[in-house]
């Protein structure tokens, strides 16, 4: 592997899909599928770039301390990621790539009368892998929250009575409907970005540019 060889990291499932078209457009296809190779470094048809498979939530990590060049995590993961290591964290964020679409919203157990709660400014309890997020969406709305923090399976907190309430993604509202829950407020529209490692975008420019100019010519409106 030459120096000027570029790591590019990448989450397994919906993100490592979406993300191949966008290659293709680049003229880099990947041999390998994630989920059935138990390698973590999948190498590419162009023997300059390779990709490795890391957690969503440990891709802006690698990025950020150089691991990889490249990445492409949701935003909702960048906006965690921002809200621990401030601005200054390396990350140059070129490029909305309209993958992985959905929204984070507020959902609650259906008997759940959420607007009267917010009304009365009683302490609501709120589970959520995003505490960073959700702690600014509420204080922006002056609602009171206690956050409780979960690394996955947030719809199991209400129905539990660990929580009144979950911010969590939602797509089609599938899961949370299969588990007695409703949506009660938008917080934001999330999509997957590109991430450069700043380091990266000046010394490997060169081969950098043009991935960065493919992807933006084929991202989707
Ligand atoms: P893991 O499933 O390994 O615990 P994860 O839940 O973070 O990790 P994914 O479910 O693959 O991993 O989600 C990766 C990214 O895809 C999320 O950070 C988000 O940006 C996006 N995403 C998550 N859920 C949805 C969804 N229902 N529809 C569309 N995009 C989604
Ligand atoms: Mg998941």
């Amino acid at each position: 592997m030459s120096d000027a060889a570029l790591t590019l990291a990448l989450s397994k499932g919906r993100i490592f899909d979406e993300t191949l078209p966008l290659l293709a457009a680049a003229g880099i296809s990947v041999p390998e599928n994630p989920e059935t190779s138990r390698k973590l470094i999948l190498p590419t048809s162009d023997p300059a770039v390779r990709i490795v498979i890391v957690r969503a939530t440990d891709v802006p990590t690698y990025v950020q301390y150089g691991g990889a060049d490249v990445g492409i995590a949701g935003k909702d993961v960048l906006l965690e990621h921002g809200a621990q290591y401030g601005d200054d964290s390396g990350l140059y964020q070129p490029l909305d790539l309209n993958i992985a679409k959905c929204r984070m919203s507020v959902a609650v157990p259906q008997g759940f009368d959420y607007a009267s709660a917010v009304r009365r400014g009683a302490r609501i309890r709120v589970a959520t892998k995003y505490v960073n997020t959700a702690r600014e969406h509420f204080a922006a709305k002056g609602v009171h929250v206690d956050l409780i923090k979960l690394y996955g399976s947030m719809e199991l907190a209400p129905l539990v009575g660990l929580a009144d309430a979950i911010v969590d993604l939602v797509s089609t509202g599938g899961t949370l409907k299969a588990n007695g829950l409703v949506e009660v407020e938008h917080i934001m529209p999330i999509s997957s970005r590109l991430v450069v490692n700043r380091a990266s975008l000046k010394l490997k420019h060169a081969r950098l540019r043009p991935i960065i100019d493919a992807f933006a010519k084929a991202v989707q409106p």
